[in-house]
């Protein structure tokens, strides 16, 4: 059975303690790895290997840095199929999923990053003709990179590029559910010859590594992906200390469709929106908001569409839903499912486990579950469930979409389907969501600001914005 290792100094080691956590794969159910059950040491250690090697990495040219993201990201590339598989049978995902979504924006977060340092703008401001201001950059130092298990290499990468880019040194802890891909990556880091120490990677449980990652003075910023209930206690440890906060956390995104719109795009793109991944992604449209007038319509069209999601091994080519994450989740999700049968609520599609057969017996799987008929104070439509569940609601007048989309305490993301480009305007203005997509969904530009407001996040993620988080600018004003 494979044995997960910590890379810290630029070595492969186990936890300091010896011990180990078993690593399930969801198709199966089984045990399949082991992961290191590292704990404030293993951490301390990777806190020192980075600190030793800042002077020498900071001191680097921004086209050094940039060759060695090239490297990473060519090499995630010449591995795409492996990792893809590796990717696949750590998380549940479909195989079809991880080879064209996680893995290649995995390399392209290192690519993107390796020519957006160079791309840099450098900030100069005249004060008349008696001061010119110039506005130097420079790295934190060491940082603290966390992220969550749904798009585990994906999200992985999208703050370590940014953070190696800038010049810091970073200590950085994948979900212990979805190890595999981050440990191949440490490999992948070792091969390109990245200076020991400029990167570690300290597997584990969050709250057993968290204080450590958060409160060590050495650790000058954290970078956070995950839910916001573990987002509010990094920012409860973080506060007394001052450091500097990245979080990105959970949603219940609304995706409004008005009678207007391009009626097939939109019940294709609502599908996918509410089931990639198993509904497992950040950014899923949750609930579906549709004008009264072609609600019937909408509705079975997408039940129609839904149905045709072919759930099955997410090794086998053509699934298109794979199994849910962990046993643990897999409970919460049916949990959620039962607590909407006690509100009242209509199940149109699924709503219960998926029993598979062969290797998928003791997998874990739910259907596809449609469900309409709640409100939208209900907790199906108000708290984040972040598995293959969409709610159905209907709404009569533009004001009622905005108030409705607005009445939880996510503000992650949002669709609007419409063909009217001034309502679109006039609604995305009015929507409590840090991304708001028309006609599309995850539509991504990497150089545009990534990040929530209300409880889904502080601060943004992307380009110019990530590289400021991990940076400190300071004012040198010369009098002329
Ligand atoms: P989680 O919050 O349970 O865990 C995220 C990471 O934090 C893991 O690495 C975990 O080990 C670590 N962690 C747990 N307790 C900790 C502690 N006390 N201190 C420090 N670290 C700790 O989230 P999850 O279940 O892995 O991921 C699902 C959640 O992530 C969902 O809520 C989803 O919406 C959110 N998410 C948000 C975004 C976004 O961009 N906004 C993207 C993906 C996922």
């Amino acid at each position: 059975m494979e044995q997960i290792k910590n890379y810290i100094g630029g070595e492969f080691t186990d936890a300091i303690s010896k011990q180990s956590l078993d690593n399930y794969e969801p198709a199966t159910g089984l045990v399949y790895s082991k992961i290191p059950d590292s704990d404030d040491r293993d951490v301390s250690k990777a806190i020192v290997a980075a600190s030793s090697a800042f002077a020498a990495w900071s001191a680097t040219s921004r086209e050094e840095r940039s060759q060695y993201l090239k490297q990473i990201a060519s090499a995630i590339m010449r591995d795409l199929e492996s990792l893809a598989r590796a990717e696949s049978i750590d998380s549940g995902k479909p195989l079809a999923l991880a080879r064209t979504l996680d893995i290649p924006r995995s390399a392209k977060n290192f690519k993107f990053f390796a020519s957006h340092i160079l791309n840099m703008k450098s900030e100069v401001f005249v004060t008349d003709s008696s001061a010119t201001n110039f506005i130097e950059s420079s790295p934190l130092g060491v940082v603290s990179c966390i992220s969550p298990w749904n798009l585990p290499l994906y999200l992985f990468t999208w703050k370590i590029a940014p953070a190696l880019a800038a010049g810091n040194c970073v200590v950085a802890k994948p979900s212990e559910i979805t190890p595999m891909t981050a440990y191949l990556l440490s490999k992948i880091c070792a091969e390109v010859g990245l200076p020991n120490g400029v990167l570690n990677v300290v597997h584990g449980l969050g709250p057993k590594l968290g204080p450590t990652l958060v409160q060590d003075p050495r650790i000058k910023a954290i970078s956070f992906t995950g839910s916001t209930r573990v987002g509010r206690e990094i920012s409860k440890m973080a506060a007394p200390y001052f450091k500097k906060l990245s979080l990105e956390m959970g949603g219940k995104n609304p995706n409004i469709i008005f009678a207007d719109c391009n009626f097939d795009e939109a019940v294709k793109t609502s599908v996918r929106a509410a089931f990639l991944n198993q509904g497992q992604i950040c950014l899923c449209g949750s609930r579906i908001l549709i004008e009264k007038s072609i609600y019937e319509k909408f509705r079975d069209a997408f039940l129609i569409e839904a149905k045709k999601l072919k759930q099955g091994d997410p090794l086998e080519q053509d699934t298109d839903q794979g199994a849910i994450v962990s046993f643990e989740h897999y409970r919460k999700i049916l949990a959620c499912l039962e607590n909407a049968r006690a509100e009242g609520g209509q199940f149109l599609l699924g709503g219960r486990a998926s029993n598979l057969k062969n290797r998928n017996e003791k997998g874990w799987f739910i259907e596809p579950t449609v469900i309409e008929g709640l409100g939208p104070f209900s907790k199906t439509n108000q708290e984040e469930i972040f598995g293959p569940v969409v709610s159905l609601q209907s709404f009569e007048t533009e004001a009622d979409a905005i108030q409705n989309a607005n009445s939880t305490g996510y503000g992650l993301a949002a669709s609007i389907w419409t063909n009217d480009q001034d309502l679109a305007r006039r609604v995305s203005l009015k929507l409590e969501s840090g991304i708001v997509w028309v006609n599309c969904w995850m539509l991504r530009d990497l150089r545009t600001p990534f990040g929530g407001v209300k409880d889904s996040g502080l601060g943004r993620e992307g380009g110019d914005y990530a590289l400021r988080f991990f940076s400190e600018a300071k004012t040198v004003c010369v009098k002329t």
